[in-house]
């Protein structure tokens, strides 16, 4: 989970495959992830933009800077309209990379373009993504986030649930579109909802998940009070500890992958379990879902 202030991108490796789950707020910022992993001039296999909002499609558009010479093999993103000039820039370069036929464009509520609901990507180590269609009556755009689930090459040893910012009632959702039991929510480590807001977590969605740690990708000084405290007393009442970006830094985990090994975490800096300067109580109004 990379260090991108208020927002998220994670980047997935595995055998040579190199998979990005959404992009960040800023193109600089992701820039300069580019550049430290080495990524310039290489392939990405796979990008998911979950959902429509700027703190997570925006550095995407870094990917297909001219001089980074990358090379993104599919990308999905829900494909619903908007009226943002940015992503409908970040859109004129997936076409354009379309018509030339080195990008394949999928849309998130049909994510194997075969009218199934999930859709399965194999990486080259072996380990699998699940990529699911977002609740297709989602009212506003976190409520439009396809989740995904991945799986280590030996499903045993490491798997985490990602859900862009689903709130309430898309992650109630999720079990009804039988996503509890295919490819099922039961996983180490779960990606918190919605940057750690309380209307991303509930007690019925931890019970299907089980995680031990949640991640949380937050800015330290954001205006919303992610982590919010409230979220933070449904996490502890489940025994789930939590990393965060703004005390952690970026996140890294490791999962060897062979049968009966564990994963690591490594964090930059910090303890698990902090405290940062923008947790608060959200207002009534915000968590009223719960
Ligand atoms: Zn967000």
């Amino acid at each position: 989970m990379l260090d991108v202030d208020q927002g998220d991108a994670i980047l997935i490796q595995n055998g040579g495959s190199t998979v990005l789950v959404d992009g960040g707020p800023k193109p600089a910022t992701l820039g300069r992830y580019l550049d430290q992993l080495a990524l310039n001039g290489t392939t990405i296999d796979a990008v998911v933009l979950t959902h429509q909002h700027a703190d997570h499609y925006q550095g995407l558009r870094e990917l297909f800077a001219t001089r980074r010479n990358i090379t993104v093999r599919y990308f999905w993103e829900n494909q619903d309209p908007s009226p943002n000039v940015t992503l409908a820039r970040l859109r004129d370069s997936i076409a354009a990379r379309v018509r030339r036929g080195s990008l394949i464009y999928r849309d998130t509520d049909d994510p194997c373009a075969n009218g199934a609901p999930l859709c399965t990507v194999t990486l080259k180590g072996g380990a699998k993504l699940h990529i699911m269609r977002p609740d297709p009556d989602g009212q506003k755009p976190n409520n439009r986030s396809a989740a995904i689930k991945l799986v280590g090459p030996d499903s045993a040893s490491f798997t985490m649930w990602m859900a862009g910012d689903a709130e309430q009632d898309e992650i109630r959702w999720f079990s009804s579109a039988g996503y509890d039991r295919s490819p099922g929510m039961r996983v180490d480590v779960l990606k918190a909802d919605h940057h750690g807001s309380c209307n991303g977590v509930s007690d019925a969605y931890l019970d299907a998940i089980r995680p031990s740690i949640a991640l949380v990708s937050v800015g330290s000084a954001n205006d919303y009070g992610h982590v919010h405290l409230q979220a933070k007393t449904i996490y502890r009442r489940h025994r789930v500890s939590w990393y965060r970006t703004d005390e952690n830094g970026t996140i890294t985990i490791r999962a060897r992958g062979t049968l009966n090994s564990s994963y690591t975490i490594s964090v930059e800096r910090g303890e698990h379990n902090a405290d940062g300067q923008s947790d608060r109580r959200a207002s009534a109004a915000a968590c009223e879902e719960q």
